[in-house]
């Protein structure tokens, strides 16, 4: 097994497309990237990855895995709330992605796929991913962003053992996420 979306997410769903853009208001071709992830829930190191990308790319569509194999906190249609309410800058999308990514990618013409890399300890695993991935199909680009410093410690893990231990995460999420926390554990 090999993790993706998840440390026991199956080979299948590492495997993504690269497809040609469809052609922007000005005939030149879209681009278009597809940030994939669990986002359970999303963090203020997400945001920066989203921001970042979206310098890069026309459109960054954040896909939200319908997880199974993990054990999500947030089902999907808070996952996608809290991203959506999150998430004020023009031309990021938010969809629920089912199935593989390779055919979500493709349905959605996009150009390349966005992973965050934190620290070394993502490295591995995301170094695989990509290498995987390119064996399957030499067109498709991984790109990875750092996220600003002071992100680079954050997980959704911790986010989620911070607030289950009572501890305040405000810093550390967008307001409706600390918000949906403190509902989903009543405090
Ligand atoms: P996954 O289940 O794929 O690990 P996550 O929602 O945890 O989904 O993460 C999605 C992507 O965002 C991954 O590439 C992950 O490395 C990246 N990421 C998560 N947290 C941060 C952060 N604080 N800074 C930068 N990238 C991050």
């Amino acid at each position: 097994m090999l993790r993706f979306l998840g440390k026991s997410h199956s080979i299948a769903r590492v495997v993504w497309n690269f497809s040609n853009g469809t052609p922007s208001a000005n005939g030149s071709a879209m681009r278009r990237a597809i940030y994939p992830g669990s986002f359970d829930p999303v963090t203020n190191g997400h945001i920066d990855v989203i921001e970042r990308a979206r310098k890069l790319f026309d459109e960054v569509v954040v896909a939200v895995a319908v997880n199974d194999q993990k054990q999500p906190m947030f089902a999907l249609d808070e996952r996608l709330a809290m991203l959506r309410k999150a998430i004020t800058i023009e031309g990021v999308r938010v969809a629920p992605m089912t199935g593989l990514l390779v055919e979500f990618a493709a349905a959605e013409n996009a150009h390349a796929v966005i992973r965050g890399l934190r620290a070394i300890s993502d490295f591995e695993f995301e170094f695989q991913m990509a290498l995987m991935n390119r064996k399957l199909d030499e067109k498709i680009e991984t790109i990875f962003l750092m996220p600003k410093e002071e992100y680079t410690y954050l997980s959704s893990r911790i986010v989620k053992e911070i607030a289950q231990l009572g501890g305040n995460v405000s810093a550390f999420v967008p307001r409706p996420v600390a918000e949906a926390l403190a509902k989903k554990l009543k405090r």
